[in-house]
């Protein structure tokens, strides 16, 4: 079974809405491996191309991140690719068998234009080589919409020399007399290729003409996915992909979480708040992954409980023994019909409330587990050492906050925290928690 995941941007770190969708695709990949496919991933690096509109419109995301850290865009590349990994770990996503990166990849992106060009997709402006979506008849297939709906849908156009609004860059040429940090030589001049045609080249040199599943965010359908299948298809006449999997985005209140913008909440201010990776991995799967979910703090230490209790339970039993087999098929048919993570998480606190001896939960769990991911494997006795140190901390905070110091009382909280603990306000007074990492 091939599956290809789209990846990051990496001009700054995930943030959780970023990472609902990679947890989502976990879910896809680990439910295929339970059901005994052989999977190969691939999950590509965009590091150069992605623009800052996903019509070709605006600066280089990763040009103008470097800009802004005063960082060279290789380093910025680096950077955040191995944060974005620390992230995959953390929230116990399984690695991709292959990484691609974009610019491990120039030459076969140049190549396949240059297959487009040859077969008549391609037309040449002022600013680069674009994709004319209207030699491909079937364009925009994936959306639902004809050709023509697209277009009027499509925003007031900015580059004029476009030919139809749909139509999209395949290679963009460097602007005159100014030098990008990450440019290279191409038939057509000096430049950088497009941010979609990376996925079409990269997902069929490792995984073939047509790939079984390929998955990303909803935002992806209708550009971004419509335009590598125009793309792939237009060279190969095969279909590109079998199956299109797509997740729904986490919201704030119903205000979209972007990568740019004041609502952006990283995997790290969640461990601030002394609220696990996997806390927050388990929120997400409380809902069905086509359906919007809504962060709150609340409900993500809503979800921190429940895990808690988890591990509480599991800690509990006795060693793994012969399972519960009609608890296993039951989640096997829910987690099979649609991916339904919800009601997978049901079944598991019923075989938990159930009057099944510990060892049989346990194996059973770790069964369940194996799609979950919860590390369920994982669960011992964390012993609390609280140091003298940290409780001092707790207590001088205490006292600052009696004295409605709440300046002192923050940064108090602040060196509690450095220590690998938290503070929580409660009628009983203050109780101390371990930040899990
Ligand atoms: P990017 O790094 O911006 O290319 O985005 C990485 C992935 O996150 C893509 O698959 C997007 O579709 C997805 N994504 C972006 N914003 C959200 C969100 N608020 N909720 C869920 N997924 C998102
Ligand atoms: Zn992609």
């Amino acid at each position: 079974m091939s599956l290809y995941t789209c990846g990051p941007t990496v001009y700054n770190y995930a943030h959780i809405g970023n990472l609902r969708t990679y947890i989502f695709e976990d879910i896809v990949k680990r439910t295929l491996l339970a059901d005994r496919y052989r999977v190969k991933h691939v999950m590509n690096i965009t590091d150069v191309g992605h623009l800052t509109s996903d019509a070709d419109e605006g600066e280089d995301k990763m040009e103008k991140g470097a800009k802004r850290e005063r960082r060279s865009v290789w380093d910025i590349a680096a950077f955040y690719t191995d944060a974005f990994k620390q992230n995959m770990r953390e929230l116990n996503i399984l690695d991709p068998d292959i990484w691609a990166k974009a610019t491990d990849h120039i030459k076969e992106q140049v190549a396949w234009i240059q297959k487009l060009e040859k077969l008549g997709y391609t037309y040449q402006i002022s600013d680069g080589i674009y994709f004319d979506t209207s030699k491909f008849p079937s364009y925009g297939a994936l959306t639902g919409q004809k050709l023509h709906e697209l277009k009027e849908g499509a925003r007031v156009e900015k580059n004029a020399e476009k030919r139809h609004p749909t139509d999209f860059a395949l290679w963009k040429l460097s602007p005159q007399g100014s030098k990008r940090q990450m440019e290279w030589p191409s038939p057509w001049g000096t430049g950088f290729p497009g941010w979609h045609i990376e996925c079409s080249v990269m997902a069929q040199k490792f995984l073939g003409e047509t790939i079984d599943i390929h998955c990303g965010g909803i935002d992806h359908i209708p550009t971004h996915h419509t335009n590598e299948i125009a793309q792939a298809e237009a060279v190969t006449g095969k279909p590109f992909v079998h199956y299109w999997v797509h997740g729904e985005f986490l919201v704030l209140n119903k205000i979209k979480m972007a990568k740019s913008g004041d609502h952006f909440i990283t995997l790290q201010a969640v461990k601030d708040k002394g609220i696990s990776p996997l806390a927050y991995r388990y929120f997400c799967l409380g809902a069905h992954y086509r359906s919007k979910l809504t962060f709150s703090w609340d409900a993500l230490q809503g979800a921190q409980n429940a895990l808690d209790h988890l591990y509480k339970e599991v800690e509990s039993y006795g060693s793994p023994k012969i399972g519960c087999a009609e608890y296993e098929q039951k989640f096997s048919r829910t987690i099979n019909d649609d991916l339904d993570t919800p009601r997978a998480l049901a079944i598991m606190w019923d075989l938990i409330k159930s009057k099944n001896p510990g060892s049989a939960k346990k194996q059973t769990l770790l069964m369940f587990d194996k799609v979950l991911g919860l590390r369920l494997d994982k669960v011992k006795k964390e012993k609390m050492t609280v140091t003298d140190a940290v409780r001092e901390l707790v207590e001088k905070r205490e006292q600052a906050r009696k004295k409605k110091d709440f300046k002192k009382s923050d940064e108090l909280r602040k060196r509690i925290q450095e220590q690998g603990y938290d503070v929580q306000d409660t009628d009983r007074g203050p109780v101390i928690k371990k930040i899990r990492r």
